[in-house]
């Protein structure tokens, strides 16, 4: 580590009983000096000049990364297919609180999967502009279904050429992604969780384009057909996995493809039955794609594929996510990266968030427990730092 000198008078010192490096898998420093929104360096004690702006009885992580949620939707409010479509006065009120209890939670970093009227952007704007209690945000403007597909609220995207138009239009906007429905979902009654909703050439101008503008598609997939295409066709995220079997898990084998696990939205009593409970098309797809889920999980960990989580709108739930992964056979180290580290790299903002190394942003979770022996400790934060400032 560099010495620290008095040309940095914007020092500020973090002490706690370790800092957790996701790159080492462990504590390898109990100091983290921020220089105005960012980190300095990291260190063993406290430089004579710098003033203390925290000293914590526990432990350290770099603040959490939710590779996949949704500003405006609440599933234990049921039907998010409506509430994607609600009038924006409601549902700006709705994300704005929802983002303001994710924060609190630790998660400084969050990757949105779509609103409709590009609501998303907006808020992302409004983050940046530091008008808003948010996680950091990366929008992707909306979302690519077919007419006929699942996700399909007022906007449909049909065809090669109205494909290439709708991806234009989100990056004109500020979309840092593109977010597309390879399968159909477990959320509403449209198109079965395996089908493939786009044609292969759909597909394949979905990669091209958006990877022409140096940006990166994540995909909604549950496994079979559409999940085989859209993995084929180099999409970087796949999204869910529920439903991947060892044909899935093959093709992602040795691939720099991540996987995003979201659990609490299926499993949670909190999640889609607290809001779907009384559909029966929902609660039936609900209770096959939970058993298969884990099953699918167990076998993703188990091939060692890229891992990461998000809440997909169970907003203050990334420590579920974590606690889910460890049940499934992760290490709590590997959960501690698939919520800061591997989630920054499936974003592609590992230069920017994901662990605590100099120029990254000053974003830190303290917790009262080592959380590589208890995971559950993530459930409560002690304080959340965000760019270097407390916030939590
Ligand atoms: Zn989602």
């Amino acid at each position: 580590m560099t010495d620290t000198n008095t040309e940095h008078s914007e020092l500020r010192a973090v002490r706690t009983n370790g800092i957790y490096n996701p790159k080492q898998r462990t504590y390898d420093a109990n100091v983290v000096l921020f220089e105005g929104d960012t980190v300095y360096e990291t260190r063993d004690d406290i430089p004579n000049d710098v003033p203390a702006v925290a000293h914590h009885d526990g432990y350290a992580i770099p603040g959490l990364v939710d590779a996949h949620s949704h500003a405006t939707i609440r599933p234990w409010e049921g039907d998010q297919i409506s509430q994607l479509g609600a009038d924006r006065t409601t549902a700006t009120v709705k994300a704005l609180n929802n983002l303001s209890t994710d924060l609190a939670a630790g998660t400084t970093t969050m990757r949105l999967m779509a609103e409709e009227g590009y609501l998303d952007v907006r808020l992302a704007e409004a983050e940046q502009a530091g008008e808003i209690e948010s996680p950091r945000l990366l929008p992707s403007g909306i979302h690519l279904t077919p007419t006929d597909g699942h996700g399909m609220v007022h906007t449909a995207t049909d065809g090669v050429e109205e494909v290439r138009r709708r991806i234009r239009e989100n990056m004109r906007e500020g979309a840092t992604h593109t977010k597309f429905f390879a399968t159909g979902g477990v959320s509403s009654d449209t198109g079965s969780p395996g089908q493939s909703q786009y044609s292969r050439e759909e597909v394949q101008m979905i990669v091209e384009e958006t990877h022409r503008h140096e940006k990166h598609v994540a995909t909604h997939a549950h496994g079979g057909a559409g999940a085989q295409l859209a993995i084929d066709e180099g999409v970087d995220t796949i999204e869910h996995a529920s439903l991947f079997t060892d044909e899935e898990i093959d093709m992602l084998d040795g691939s720099d493809q991540y996987v995003v696990g979201n659990f609490a939205i299926g499993s949670h009593p909190r999640g889609i039955e607290a809001g779907d409970g009384d559909n029966p098309a929902i609660m039936a797809k609900l209770r096959e794609s939970r058993e298969k889920s884990a099953e699918a999980w167990r076998k993703i960990l188990d091939a060692d594929l890229n891992v990461a989580i998000g809440t997909d709108s169970m907003h203050g739930f990334m420590h579920y996510e974590a606690e889910t992964l460890v049940e499934l056979g992760a290490t709590p180290e590997r959960a501690l990266n698939a919520a800061t580290l591997d989630a920054a790299r499936a974003i592609q903002r590992a230069d920017h968030v994901g662990s605590l190394e100099p120029g990254k942003q000053g974003d830190l979770v303290l917790l009262d427990d080592d959380p590589t022996g208890n995971i559950g400790t993530l459930e409560q934060p002690a304080g959340v730092f965000k760019d270097g400032v407390e916030v939590a």
